[in-house]
């Protein structure tokens, strides 16, 4: 078994605030323009009733947007509760074995729960 990662420090856990934040304020635009973008009263207005092959293909236009918006706001459920856990000051541990998360994990994925060895072990035990 291998030591565990250091405990982050400040200087660190401020950098992966700031790029939670960041990714929150993008996905939060992206997630406007989508419902935007999958509504239907815009969609019944831009006037696409009368001709089947536009109605179609806006209407898989705006469930591609619709799936697009759900995806976003998945990802915006897992960035707040980072940010909640960095709040209390509980983040950067892996919910599966506790153990802290690497660096370079925490850095390529903020928000991730787990640690690079327990995702592994899940994804190949699939
Ligand atoms: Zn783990």
């Amino acid at each position: 078994m291998a030591a565990q990662p250091p405990k982050l420090s400040a200087t660190r856990l401020r950098k992966l605030r700031a790029a939670l934040e960041s990714e929150r304020a993008q996905l939060l635009g992206q997630v406007e323009e989508l419902d935007d973008a999958a509504d239907v009263k815009n969609w019944r207005e831009s006037g696409f009733d009368d001709d089947p092959a536009d109605a179609g293909s806006a209407s898989f236009e705006r469930e591609t947007a619709q799936s697009l918006s759900l995806h976003a706001k998945g990802l915006l459920a897992q960035i707040e509760d980072a940010l909640r856990r960095l709040d209390e000051d509980a983040y950067g541990v892996c919910a599966t074995c506790d153990r802290r998360i690497e660096f370079v994990r925490l850095e390529a994925l903020p928000y991730t729960t787990q640690c690079t060895e327990c995702r592994r072990r899940e994804e190949s035990g699939r």
